[in-house]
């Protein structure tokens, strides 16, 4: 056969899939990284912030796992236990990370400035709302709620505990596609702050943006951010704009509040037969 048929998806948009901390709500992402730094404490090895955000965006086990392999931390783990650290001991850390981090998800619960905002205009389009996140399930039945009573309720929300697994594979964006009835892959975009969150939007054959502003990349609360200069601020956000960028994001924009004003230019690369 010379020639072959090809079917392009040319409608709009029609669902859109949110990160939880450090996209819609808990600026800076500082729920979990705290969390990570207690964690080590408790095994006398000490981590920084800054190491204990490197893996941001996985299942918090595979996170606490993946901040063991970092070479001057598992230098660190040799040093106080004269050995490597194993499995085992990553399971007791995560066990040692669920109740202390049930104990603080609710201080970081404040949703990101722009959020409502950016959800009614979501609305007004009539694009459906779904959410990934990298905590449990047991985690996301109390930031849920904490989100309702603030004025955001997805459509669906998707942990990593619901699927095979968390970033950056794609299943717990697919569920969101089924869960939300939505199809084709082109049609959703999916947000997030974090390099894992935009894999795992490619991976799921969706159209990603990234936020460089107000989650784990700078890692920095807007009170923080506040005090920097502006050259200070400039330079991080090129950093963080260029390392989402070089993962793949299709867009990087500061915050969620950013995301309404691409959509029209995501549905008139739709309209023109371009493909994530
Ligand atoms: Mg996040």
């Amino acid at each position: 056969m010379n020639f072959v048929f090809h079917r392009t998806y040319r409608g709009p948009l029609q669902a859109v899939i949110l990160d939880w901390a450090g996209t819609t709500m808990d600026y800076g992402c500082y729920a979990p990284a705290v969390v990570f730094v207690d964690v080590y404490r408790r095994k006398g090895v000490p981590i920084s912030i800054a190491e204990a955000r490197v893996p941001m965006g996985a299942h918090k086990k595979v996170h606490i796992r993946k901040i063991s392999q970092l070479e001057a931390v598992a230098q660190r783990w040799l040093a106080q236990h004269g050995r490597p650290p194993t499995e085992d001991d990553v399971e007791a850390m995560f066990q040692d990370f669920i109740p202390l981090q049930l104990a603080c998800l609710a201080d970081y619960a404040d949703l990101v400035p722009g959020t409502l905002e950016a959800l009614e205009d979501f609305r007004r389009r009539g694009l459906k709302i779904g959410s990934t996140t990298g905590y449990t399930g047991e985690m996301m039945k109390l930031l849920v709620a904490e989100a309702k009573r603030r004025g955001y309720e997805p459509d669906a929300t998707v942990c990593a505990t619901d699927v095979p697994a968390g970033r950056p594979e794609p299943w717990m964006c697919l569920q969101n596609a089924m869960r939300l009835g939505v199809y084709p892959m082109e049609a959703i975009v999916k947000v997030g702050d974090t390099l894992p969150d935009i894999e795992e939007g490619l991976n799921a054959g969706m159209w990603t943006v990234g936020l460089a502003k107000t989650g784990n990349e700078l890692g920095l609360n807007e009170a923080e951010i506040a005090k920097l200069d502006s050259a200070t601020l400039t330079a991080k956000l090129t950093v963080a704009n260029r390392r989402m960028r070089q993962t793949g994001a299709h867009y990087v924009v500061d915050g969620i509040g950013d995301v309404p004003a691409l959509l029209d230019d995501i549905n008139a690369r739709l309209a023109r037969g371009e493909r994530p």
